[in-house]
C-alpha cells in the first residue's frame, strides 16, 4: 500500500520527472474545487450574497464558485445564520447526506455559538449538531472575514488538519 501513496508525473517538456504524494495532490485539487451547499436561514444571508458578488469575488477565485443544492454533490457546507431547534434535524440530515471528505463553515456568530439568541428555541452553535471546521464570528461577519475563513479552510485541507479553526476579526477599514 505504501507504493500507492506515491504518484509519478511524467514531464514531457523536460527529461526530468516530478514525484509527489498522492494525498498532497488530492488535497491540492480539493481545496481549489470546493462545491458549496449554502444552508442559509437568516440575516447573515445578505452578507453571503455580498461575498459572492463581483466586488469581493469570494467564490470563483477560490475555486468555490458553483453552488450545489444537493448535499450529495457538495463537499463544503456553509451554515449561514441562526439555527433553530426545529431546523437542527434537517441540518444534521443534510450533513449526513454529503459525501466524504466534507467540511463545514459556520458563517456568523449565530451559527458559531447561537449569538444573542440565548433561549430554548435556538441551537447554541452548530457544533452541537455537526462537526465544524471553521468558525467565522461577526454579526454579520464582513466578507473579508469570511474570505479569511475560506483561506483558513484551504490551508487546513492542504495540511489534512481537522481541528476547528476560528477567524480573528479584522480591523474595520472605515
Ligand atoms: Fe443575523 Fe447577526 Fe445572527 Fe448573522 S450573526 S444571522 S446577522 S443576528
Amino acid at each position: 500500500m505504501g507504493d500507492l501513496k506515491q504518484v509519478t508525473l511524467e514531464n514531457s517538456s523536460t527529461s526530468g520527472f516530478a514525484t509527489t504524494k498522492l494525498d498532497a495532490l488530492l488535497n491540492w485539487a480539493r481545496k481549489w474545487s470546493l462545491f458549496k451547499y449554502p444552508f442559509v436561514t437568516a440575516c447573515c444571508g445578505m452578507e453571503f450574497m455580498a461575498l459572492t458578488s463581483p466586488r469581493f469575488d469570494g467564490s470563483a477565485r477560490f475555486g468555490a464558485e458553483a453552488p450545489r443544492f444537493s448535499p450529495r454533490q457538495s463537499d463544503l457546507l456553509w451554515v449561514v445564520g441562526t439555527i433553530s431547534q426545529r431546523q437542527a434535524p434537517v441540518l444534521r440530515r443534510i450533513y449526513e447526506q454529503m459525501m466524504e471528505p466534507k467540511w463545514v463553515l459556520a458563517f456568523g456568530t449565530c451559527a458559531s455559538c447561537g449569538g444573542f439568541y440565548d433561549n430554548y428555541t435556538t441551537v447554541p452553535g452548530i457544533d452541537k449538531i455537526i462537526p465544524c471546521d471553521v468558525y467565522v464570528p461577526g454579526c454579520p461577519p464582513r466578507p473579508e472575514a469570511v474570505l479569511d475563513g475560506l483561506m483558513l479552510l484551504q490551508d487546513k485541507i492542504t495540511r489534512g488538519d481537522r481541528t476547528p479553526g476560528i477567524v480573528k476579526p479584522r480591523e474595520d477599514p472605515s
